[in-house]
């Protein structure tokens, strides 16, 4: 804990923790973290956002919220994803550092002194990489090659991108914060203003109660999320794609016409099928290009509109 006084933050740490039903794990949760932040005598608070759950989970905060001073909760009025979620935090934190967390023991709170001794050897990022990784390989498949993505888009290489589990130096988020965008990927953009950046590996439990909260479609929107919004790189690709295949058409085009006519007419025309088979694959990209083009004006469209992000019910924070 260095000088944080003569930084002007209020506290030293700050935990993030983003909650859609969840009665099961909280107060495990919440125990589990106060004993090891007490423990290492920081002086810290956690930001629960409760993103719209529809179960016990706002009232078991709301009596940790009374019971404990550290606790802050902002209460959306309904859900709006992890990632809003976790943004809505980021404007209440008061901690020199920023540690975010999952509510579902999925990340041991255990870990957090580990990270925060690694930021304090001078990171700006230090990102969780999940040992041993206790989730289906439906989702560990596409998140490595995600990480691969990722790490292009940003020039930050990583392993692990999925994780949310990373500690923050508070000018990191102050920037993430000013960021506009509605759709975003927080590890992504912080990245974009960190200097140093390492991982180190954390453990990884599966889920302790409940199941998890991402649909197929909701990964795929995440997805979808990253690869607009941190380059053009895929409208790229496309075009490329695009330049490649026309270039191949002429080609099989010339060859057949000097086919033709050296050769002359074969027998039994089956060049109809040929032009079905050159018709689909342009057809094909034309279609992918306008659904990934329809992808970028949508896009644009959310972000003309400047819907606010998420709206909040309430606020339970001891003044
Ligand atoms: N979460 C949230 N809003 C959502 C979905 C998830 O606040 O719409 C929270 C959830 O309560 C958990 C964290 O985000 O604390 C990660 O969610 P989950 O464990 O379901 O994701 P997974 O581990 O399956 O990636
Ligand atoms: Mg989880």
């Amino acid at each position: 804990m260095t000088d944080y006084q003569e930084k002007q933050y209020v506290r030293y740490l700050s935990v993030v923790i983003p909650v859609y039903n969840e009665e099961e794990n909280i107060d495990e949760l919440f125990s589990r973290l106060k004993k090891t932040l007490d423990e290492k005598k920081y002086n810290w608070e956690v930001v629960f956002i409760n993103d719209g759950s529809s179960d016990q989970t706002k009232d078991i905060l709301v009596r940790l919220h009374n019971q404990n001073s550290e606790v802050k909760i902002i209460e959306f009025n309904r859900n709006y994803g992890q990632h809003s979620a976790v943004f809505a935090g980021f404007n209440e934190v008061e901690g020199e550092v920023v540690v975010v967390l999952d509510a579902d023991l999925q990340n041991p709170p255990e870990e957090i002194p580990i990270l925060i001794n690694k930021l304090e050897e001078g990171y700006d990022v230090v990102s969780g990489l999940r040992e041993n990784r206790q989730d289906s390989w439906f989702r560990k498949i596409p998140s490595f090659f995600m990480a691969k993505i990722i790490s292009f888009a940003t020039g930050v290489k990583m392993k692990d991108y999925g994780t949310m589990l990373r500690a923050y130096k508070r000018e990191i988020i102050e920037n993430v914060k000013n960021c506009q965008e509605i759709s975003s990927y927080i590890p992504a953009l912080a990245n974009l203003f960190a200097k140093k950046v390492t991982e180190i590996n954390v453990k990884h439990s599966s889920r302790s109660g409940g199941k998890s909260k991402y649909s197929f479609l909701k990964l795929l929107k995440l997805n979808f999320d990253f690869m607009t919004g941190f380059s053009a790189l895929p409208i790229h690709f496309v075009s490329i794609m695009g330049l490649f295949v026309s270039f191949l058409g002429l080609g099989f085009g010339a060859f057949l016409g000097l086919r033709r006519l050296f050769l002359g007419d074969l027998p039994g025309e089956g060049g109809v099928f040929t032009l079905f088979a050159v018709l689909f694959v342009f057809m094909g990209i034309q279609i992918f290009s306008l659904g990934l083009i329809g992808e970028y004006i949508g896009r644009i469209y959310s972000e003309v509109r400047r819907r606010p992000r998420y709206f909040i019910k309430h606020k339970f924070i001891h003044r």
